[in-house]
């Protein structure tokens, strides 16, 4: 699944190549993803210039004058820059052909992708107005964390992958970062001291630049690749290592279960 660190490497590969550009019309060959794609989509994006191509959590905004098209990856969705006369293959739902002769091709196996189009500035929209903050940004750190997180007794882990306090942290990168900042995943948030807190932000920033770095080396991939641009292999301490010795200290790691979703710790360097 495409997560924050992809959906930002795939902005940075496509703007280039669409900001700038005016759209000639769109291709849509199958409406039925997650949500339609709405049908006043050709007129309302049809014969506008791409002003900028942003990002806020894991939606794409690709703004026009006429208003932003959101754009969200799903489980296998994925963006490429093609000739627009490629032939498509089954998946490929959703064209925006250019007046250059480009198109930028949207393709998902399994439609969990969505377009949604909105002319008020998109921070607005009901998908996006309630969102916490962004994890690369300055207002993300540890102050942020422990004030959001006094008098809570929901676990940390599920605390920090609540959206309404932070976008785009995860199952893997949950696990992960708790795991390099020694705090045990079924910790009450509220039961985290200020100073964990701090570390455990400087991780998650370092965990999802270093993905985001790994990813620049394929940007070239968006345009006229042969294949689909891959979702990054991260290397993993202790997700997906059930009973295999922590690196640290040679215990086992653990694996538990937190809302419906697996949990990978160690007993000892966690607590
Ligand atoms: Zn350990």
């Amino acid at each position: 699944m495409p997560e924050l660190p992809e959906v930002e490497t795939t902005r940075r590969g496509i703007a280039p190549h669409i900001t700038g550009n005016t759209v000639a019309r769109i291709v849509v060959r199958n409406r039925n993803l997650r949500w339609p794609v709405p049908r006043r989509l050709g007129s309302e994006l049809g014969g506008q210039v791409i002003e900028s191509v942003g990002r806020r959590a894991k939606y794409l905004l690709l703004t026009t004058g006429n208003g932003t098209l959101l754009l969200h990856l799903g489980m296998s969705g994925s963006l490429r820059i093609i000739d627009a006369g490629a032939p498509p293959a089954k998946h490929d739902h959703v064209d925006i052909v250019f007046t250059d002769g480009y198109a930028l091709r949207f393709t998902d196996p399994r439609r969990f992708g969505s377009l949604h189009w909105t002319r008020r500035p998109a921070m607005q929209h009901r998908l996006i107005s309630a969102l916490g903050c962004e994890p690369l940004d300055e207002a993300f750190n540890g102050d942020y964390l422990h004030l959001r997180s006094r008098k809570r007794k929901l676990a940390v882990k599920q605390f920090i992958m609540n959206s309404h306090i932070v976008v785009g942290i995860g199952n893997i990168y949950a696990s992960e970062a708790l795991y390099m900042a020694g705090i045990h995943p079924a910790r009450a948030a509220g039961n985290v001291s200020r100073n964990k807190y701090r570390l455990l932000a400087e991780v998650i920033q370092e965990v999802l630049n270093d993905a985001i770095d790994q990813g620049g080396t394929t940007l070239r991939d968006f345009v006229n690749g042969e294949g689909k641009p891959g979702y990054f292999s991260q290397h993993l301490n202790v997700y997906g290592k059930a009973g295999e010795p922590c690196i640290s200290c040679r215990v086992p790691i653990r694996e538990i279960r937190q809302g419906q979703r697996s949990t990978f710790y160690c007993p000892k360097c966690q607590k």
